[in-house]
């Protein structure tokens, strides 16, 4: 079986030698927590946890692949006790802003965390990844509530995220989504529609998932000026930061694919 090692000496070598990093980010106020003494422990501890169980879990996890049952994604043995331990760690916060939980660390201490755990185990990897994407647009996009409803447990890793673009008949050309959304007297929208190919879009690791969806309003325009973008939690918020009653969508199948079977788009 392959073994995964760290390549924590040309890390290193890369971040201090070439890249001064301790010089680049201790004068910027996202660095100002980016010690050489933190910045060091910490990829020791990730190459640690790469290395002892992401990697271990890489080729078992592809042969035993996802299953679905009864509409609820089951992944793979040890699956859900590697991101348990992933999510205590803090490692889906490494780089969000303090404020939302996160450790406030620079976006290039979470590159080095994800090329350490993509290596490791491709297929885990996918899941934070997909909450990573959530969390962004949230940071980027969303409301103070919607940060402060979504972004906390997404940071905390109690919750995972996923990006809902593609649909049967548009994967490149997104000028095509059909997905509707239509508005409701209380201020929400109902959405209708399937999306394929979306990884992470179910599966057991987190309590909740918040899928980001891209879908059009009654009156949008054609084409991609016409998408907007909506929350849809499998769990409605329950508004002290856990999970109230199921919303309305679900899982019909799982994709077939090569090499990352323990990723569970679907
Ligand atoms: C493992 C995996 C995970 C995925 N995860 C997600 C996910 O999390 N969320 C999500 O939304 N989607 C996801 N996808 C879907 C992925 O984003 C789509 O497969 C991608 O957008 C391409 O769409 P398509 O497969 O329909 O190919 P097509 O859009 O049919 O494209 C096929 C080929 O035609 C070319 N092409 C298409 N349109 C044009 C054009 N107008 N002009 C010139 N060339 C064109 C493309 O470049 C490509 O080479 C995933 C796919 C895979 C395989």
């Amino acid at each position: 079986m392959p073994v995964y090692k760290a390549p924590l000496r040309d890390m290193k070598f890369l971040l201090n030698e070439v890249f001064d990093y301790p010089g680049h980010y201790t004068r910027l106020k996202t660095g100002e927590n980016a010690t050489p003494d933190i910045v060091d422990a910490i990829l020791n501890e990730c190459g640690k946890f790469c290395e002892e169980v992401l990697s271990p879990l890489y080729q078992s996890g592809d042969e035993e692949g996802c299953k679905l049952d009864n509409g609820e994604v089951i992944t793979p043995k040890g699956y859900r006790e590697a991101y348990q331990q992933y999510a205590q760690g803090g490692w889906q916060g490494l780089s969000a802003p303090e404020e939302y939980g996160g450790q406030g660390l620079p976006a290039s201490m979470g590159l080095f965390k994800q090329e350490m755990m993509g290596t490791a185990n491709w297929s885990f990897s996918m899941y934070p990844g997909l909450s990573m994407g959530a969390m962004n647009t949230i940071f980027l996009h969303g409301s103070e509530d919607q940060k402060q409803t979504y972004l906390v447990p997404l940071t905390e890793g109690r919750w995972g995220g996923t990006m809902c673009l593609t649909e049967p008949q548009c994967g490149t050309d997104l000028g095509q989504v059909k997905t509707k959304a239509a508005p409701q007297e209380d201020g929400s929208f109902k959405l209708s529609g399937t999306k394929i190919f979306i990884s992470s879009g179910d599966h057991d690791l987190t309590e909740n998932i918040v899928h980001i969806v891209l879908a059009r309003l009654p009156d949008a325009p054609k084409g991609t000026r016409g998408i907007s973008l909506f929350i849809v939690p499998k769990f409605l918020p329950d508004g002290n930061g856990g999970v109230g009653e199921a919303n309305g969508v679900t899982c019909g199948s799982l994709e077939k694919k090569m090499g990352i079977k323990a990723s569970a788009p679907a």
